[in-house]
């Protein structure tokens, strides 16, 4: 098993701030929503020091 490498991924909202804590999936993609204001953040790990990250604001609201 390689569970143990699952590592936890804490994030805060960059919409309202609220903690997000996610997991990696086997792509090395990490995708959170916010439990508060249902933004959505996909994270891709491109090497070690390179991450790329997509935000998306809540249906029918904007980036703040
Ligand atoms: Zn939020």
């Amino acid at each position: 098993m390689n569970s143990s490498k699952k590592q936890q991924q804490v994030r805060y909202c960059r919409n309202c701030g609220q903690k997000i804590i996610g997991y990696r999936d086997e792509d090395g993609m990490l995708r959170l929503k916010c439990p508060r204001c249902n933004a959505v953040s996909v994270s891709r790990k491109v090497t070690r020091r390179h991450e790329d990250v997509q935000e998306y604001a809540p249906p029918g609201q904007v980036i703040i």
